[in-house]
């Protein structure tokens, strides 16, 4: 199995190859800055102390400060945080941000853990780290098993730490009476379904009355459900870490939601039928959206996949070997640094936000994603179509413009 790291290394070295960019650039990118290691005593419920190991990686400075989520989950590794914090400075600069990577993690399982350990947890982490972070620095988001409520523990720990000042632009993905932007808890979905509806349109395929099967379903992979459900798409199957299940005719995602909310799982949804994860993923459809972890779609399943559209709201879902097959296929992949930018599109804007001191409303904000989002796919789909290179390679090449352009005008090279 690949190493993430390895993964987005081979596709920066792909794309400078097929740029002709000088070795500089990829010597210069290839691994993060800055990578720091925490430990975080934590008291647990049962009066014992534990500590926990957490990771800061900045990848980059060059367009701007580090940005990028924090990740609680057990199988983080120092390597896994390093490679998510570059894929964040190729999405920024796909999306055109005035930032670079970042990525943080902590070894952990949140679901074993009570409200009162993670709140001490989340603390913890930002107390060892607040020196290395800041709205000009590096600030963090959600991701994978963080919400905003890790995210209001974390910015009023900050605060803390620098003498009770309330430096909201530290952290994004806050709850909106804390200075959190209207949109952001949909907007790596959002933007998702923007890049799924363009490529279809590229490829002729009509949407409505079209299929799509999911795997994971929270933050990006339920919301994605949700708005392609809105837009008359069949959502046939989805997953999370309990499981697969699929019915033909199609889910009832408000109840399968809620069903979701009352048991923890998607599992025992009525009229749905138990699947596994590799049939999941080999369903026939017109759209496949891996919104859960790394190394999903990889060399051993690649020529299973059924789908038209591969659309990565989750960051590293397609192993280099599989995107290859993929291609061979003529599947086409919407690359995670795409395909998951509206997240970091709207942290943006919350982060504007909260150095003007004034807020937009919910409708500014979605009219202002959706601008930005279709410019940053027809760039990308123009450069794919210029170069003739994979959808992957094309914003990567387009990343890679203003990352190198801003590498010289620094003298950096
Ligand atoms: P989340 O914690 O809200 O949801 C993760 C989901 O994946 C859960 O439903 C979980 O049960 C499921 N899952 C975990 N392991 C699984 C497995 N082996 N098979 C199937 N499902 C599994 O996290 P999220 O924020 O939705 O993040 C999902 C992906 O999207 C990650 O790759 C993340 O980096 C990426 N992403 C998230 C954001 C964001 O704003 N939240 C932005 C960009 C990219």
């Amino acid at each position: 199995m690949s190493s993430a790291l390895t993964m987005v290394q081979e596709q920066l070295d792909e794309a400078r190859r097929l740029m002709n960019l000088p070795d500089d650039v990829y010597e210069v990118l290839k691994y993060p800055r800055r990578v720091i290691q925490v430990s975080i005593p934590v008291k647990m419920d049962d009066g014992s102390m534990k500590t926990f190991i957490g990771y800061r990686s900045q990848h980059t400075e060059v367009l701007g400060p580090c940005k990028g989520g924090i990740r609680f989950h057990p199988d983080v590794t120092q390597e896994e945080v390093m490679a998510l914090s570059m894929w964040m400075t190729f999405k920024c600069g796909v999306v055109g941000l005035p930032y670079g990577g970042g990525k943080g993690g902590v070894i952990c399982n949140p679901r074993k853990m009570s409200q009162g350990e993670l709140e001490r947890l989340s603390r913890g982490y930002i107390q060892a780290l607040a020196r290395n972070l800041g709205p000009d620095q590096d600030i963090p988001a959600p991701d994978v098993y963080t919400n905003s409520k890790i995210m209001a523990w974390m910015t009023d720990e900050y605060a803390k730490s620098r003498a009770g000042i309330n430096h909201f632009g530290v952290i994004t993905g806050k709850p909106l009476v804390i200075g959190g932007s209207a949109g952001r808890d949909t907007a790596t979905a959002q933007g998702c379904v923007f890049t799924i509806r363009d490529a279809a349109s590229k490829l002729g395929i009509p949407l409505e009355k079209s299929t799509c099967v999911i795997q994971g379903f929270g933050n990006a992979g339920c919301n994605v459900a949700v708005l392609l459900d809105e837009w008359d798409v069949t959502i046939q199957a989805v997953s999370d870490s309990s499981g697969a299940i699929y019915a033909e005719k199609g889910l009832d995602v408000p109840a399968l939601i809620r069903h979701k909310e009352e048991t923890g799982s998607v599992l025992g949804f009525a009229g749905a039928e138990e699947i596994s994860n590799e049939q999941l993923l080999a369903l026939e459809c017109t759209v496949l959206v891996p919104a859960a972890l790394e190394n999903q779609i990889t060399e051993d399943n690649a020529h299973e996949i059924k789908a038209k559209i591969v659309a990565e709201a989750a960051n590293g879902p397609t192993t280099p070997e599989a995107d290859e097959i993929l291609e061979e296929r003529g599947i086409v992949v919407i690359p995670d640094i795409l395909a998951n930018a509206g997240g970091v599109v709207v942290s943006y804007y919350e982060w504007v936000q909260n150095q003007m001191g004034y807020y937009w409303t919910a409708e500014e904000v979605a009219d202002k994603l959706q601008t930005t989002m279709e410019q940053a796919f027809e760039r990308t789909w123009s450069m794919k179509e210029d170069q003739s290179v994979s959808l992957r390679m094309a914003a990567y090449l387009v990343s890679l413009e203003r990352l190198t352009e801003a590498l010289e005008l620094r003298s950096w090279l």
